[in-house]
């Protein structure tokens, strides 16, 4: 990540704290992430698969990483809503089962997941 990244992701940073601290802004529709995420070199990137806004940077390490950005740092209306829940299976009432283990991975017990251990 060089120096100009770093002063766009602080900036970013202070807009968020003074948005959240001063402006209601949950009724005004936004399109600022997506003005920021058409720049050309902007850290800002839209995730189709998720809907979400993200900050992408490089590591020290050289991967990649990515903040999810929940509020518009301009005006600090809300990110449109994610959808990442779509990429996982939901578990049916079937499905919903727990698999006791021995030491040598051999099945010891299988049954249904009561009710109150669920989330
Ligand atoms: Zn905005």
């Amino acid at each position: 990540m060089n120096n100009r990244h770093q002063c766009i992701i602080a900036l970013i940073m202070i807009s968020i704290c003074i948005s959240l601290s001063s402006v209601n802004s949950s009724e005004i529709p936004c399109t600022d992430l997506q003005k920021y995420a058409a720049e050309k070199g902007s850290p800002i990137v839209y995730d189709e698969e998720t809907n979400e806004y993200h900050i992408k940077y490089k590591q020290e390490n050289g991967g990649e990483a990515s903040i999810i950005i929940r509020y518009c740092p301009s005006c600090g209306a809300e990110a449109p809503k994610s959808i990442r829940e779509n990429l996982f299976c939901k578990v049916s009432e079937a499905e919903n089962v727990w698999v006791e283990l021995n030491n040598d991975n051999t099945i010891h017990g299988i049954g249904i997941v009561p009710k109150e251990k669920k989330q």
